[in-house]
C-alpha cells in the first residue's frame, strides 16, 4: 500500500490543465483540421482522416460545429461550435448528463469518448458525466451510423430524455453514415432522424476534439 501511495505521490497530478492553460501538443502524426488551400471543398462530416489521401492536415483539433453545413470547408475560415442558447447554457452549463447510444459503429468512437473519463481528461471536473438511464440524462451522444436495427432503440432513448435536451453526433458515421454510407442498412446521418445540436467530426474524433466541442457547446470555451 505504501509503495502505491509513494508511486502516486511521485507521479503527481496527471490531469491536463486545459482549458485554463494551453492545450497539449499533439504528436506529429496526428491529422487535424485539413489545410484546404488548393482544394475545392472538403466535407469533414464524411472524412475518415486516413493517411496518404493526398490531403494535408494541420494539427488543429478544434473541429466541432453546431451546423452540418459548417463542416463543409471551402476556405480557411471555419465556424466552430458555440453555445446553443442562453437557456441551455443556464440549464446545463455547469452540469450536463449524457446517455451514450452506440448505434452500429466500430467501437473506436466509443473508445475515444470513454477515454474522457480517465484522470488525464477528467471530464467530470466540467460537470459532464455519462449516465445509464436516459431518464436521468440531459441529452444523448450518438456514435455509429444508426443501423436499421438500432433506429428504434435510438428513438426510444431520445424520447425518454426529458425536454429540453441536447443531441451530439460523434464521428463520421453518426454525421453522414461515414464508411457505411452506401449501405441500405444505415441512415444518411443522425440529423435525418432527430435534430442535432453538435457535430464532432473524425473517424474517430480525437478526445481533444470531443472535449473541445462539449466545452464550446456549453459556452465554457469561446476563443477561436
Ligand atoms: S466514425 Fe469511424 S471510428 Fe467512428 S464508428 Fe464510424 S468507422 Fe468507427
Amino acid at each position: 500500500m505504501l509503495k502505491i501511495l509513494m508511486t502516486r505521490f511521485r507521479q503527481g497530478c496527471r490531469t491536463m490543465a486545459f482549458p485554463k492553460r494551453k492545450p497539449p501538443v499533439l504528436p506529429a502524426r496526428y491529422r487535424g483540421r485539413p489545410l484546404v488551400a488548393g482544394l475545392e471543398e472538403i466535407d469533414l462530416g464524411k472524412m475518415t482522416f486516413v493517411p496518404d489521401s493526398g490531403i494535408r492536415h494541420s494539427n488543429d483539433f478544434r473541429m466541432a460545429t453546431c451546423r452540418r453545413q459548417d463542416l463543409v470547408l471551402q476556405g480557411e475560415t471555419y465556424a466552430l461550435a458555440r453555445a446553443v442558447n442562453r437557456k441551455i447554457v443556464k440549464l446545463f452549463g455547469r452540469s450536463l448528463k449524457l446517455r451514450q447510444v452506440s448505434a452500429g459503429g466500430c467501437n473506436a468512437c466509443e473508445a475515444d469518448t470513454n477515454v474522457l473519463n480517465t484522470p488525464v481528461f477528467d471530464l467530470s471536473r466540467f460537470g459532464i458525466r455519462f449516465v445509464a438511464s436516459p431518464r436521468h440524462a440531459d441529452g444523448v451522444l450518438v456514435t455509429g451510423p444508426v443501423t436499421r436495427n438500432m433506429k428504434e432503440a435510438l428513438l426510444k432513448t431520445y424520447e425518454a430524455v426529458p425536454d429540453p435536451k441536447i443531441v451530439i453526433a460523434v464521428g463520421a458515421c453518426a454525421i453522414s453514415g461515414g464508411i457505411f454510407s452506401r449501405s441500405p442498412e444505415v441512415s444518411r446521418g443522425l440529423d435525418t432522424i432527430i435534430p442535432v445540436d453538435l457535430y464532432i467530426p473524425g473517424c474517430p474524433p480525437h478526445p481533444m476534439t470531443i472535449l473541445d466541442g462539449f466545452l464550446r457547446l456549453l459556452g465554457r470555451l469561446k476563443k477561436e
